[in-house]
């Protein structure tokens, strides 16, 4: 199997990394690179940090309608996208070991874990959903992994993809400025991050916590610490260790 890892270098006979490659399979390619054009991405994709291709599924139908969609199988409301036009789309793109997703309400919810795994990776392959979604024999004959970025209905899956990718491409290597940075981000230690503050000193009548001021680096320090946890524990218990049962 042929690998994006590394190219050599002409001039200098020196491995470089292939930059990070997105191909999105979709029915609006123009969606694509979306708000990843500006900003910190933006300048990573000017610069060559990352790559992104959009194809347009549509392009492989072959009726002369050029349709992508068909009925319910068993009937229902709403269109569901043809197996054979979608794999004709998928097998477009050399099979060069990127993970092959699937924006899917009915996915695993992404996590940060996931998006640093894929981040480390070569790229991806993202296929939007459109109507109501997609023949589940191509999910299973092109293994397809199914995505969620949550317990909500979107109406396509352009946006869960620009969601995905801009979760990775902030944290490829050289895109953000600051790199420490995204190391005490919300979930990075297995916590939400704790409140920030910056000037003016009053807001409102509203102080900066004292400590913060202080100058007092391991007081700041465990001031986050306690703050994250306790803010945790309020909102995402669900993210704590299991507590031993009090007698
Ligand atoms: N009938 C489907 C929903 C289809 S929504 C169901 O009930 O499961 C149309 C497309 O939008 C989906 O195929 C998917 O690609 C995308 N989509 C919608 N919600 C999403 C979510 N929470 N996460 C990822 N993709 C989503």
């Amino acid at each position: 199997m042929a690998t994006l890892a590394a190219s050599r270098d002409q001039t200098t006979g020196v491995d470089v990394p292939m930059p990070f490659k997105a191909s999105v399979l979709t029915l609006y390619p123009d969606m694509f690179p979306g708000h990843l054009g500006l900003a910190l991405a933006g300048r990573a994709l000017e610069r060559g940090d990352w790559e992104i291709e959009a194809v347009q599924i549509r392009d492989f139908a072959e009726d002369k309608h050029r349709s992508v969609d068909d009925t319910p199988s068993g009937g229902g409301a709403g269109m569901v996208l043809r197996p054979d036009v979608l794999a004709r789309a998928i097998d477009s793109i050399a099979d060069d070991g990127r993970p092959r997703l699937l924006m899917s309400p009915r996915g695993r919810p992404l996590t940060q874990k996931r998006v640093r795994e894929l981040a480390e990776g070569d790229g991806v392959v993202i296929i939007c959903g459109r109507f109501e979604g997609v023949d589940q024999r191509v999910i299973d004959a092109r293994q397809l992994e199914e995505v969620s970025i949550g317990d909500y209905i979107l109406s396509g899956g352009e946006p869960a993809a620009l969601t995905l990718l801009d979760a990775v491409v902030r944290i490829l290597p050289g895109v953000m400025g600051n790199q420490l940075s995204g190391v005490h981000e919300s979930f990075e230690g297995g916590l939400l991050e704790h409140p920030q503050y910056t000037r003016p000193q009053v807001f409102e009548g509203r102080e900066i916590p004292e400590v913060l001021t202080s100058g007092n680096h391991a007081a700041i320090e465990k001031w986050r610490q306690e703050q994250a946890v306790a803010l945790t524990r309020e909102r995402r218990p669900d993210l704590l260790p299991p507590q031993p049962v009090k007698k």
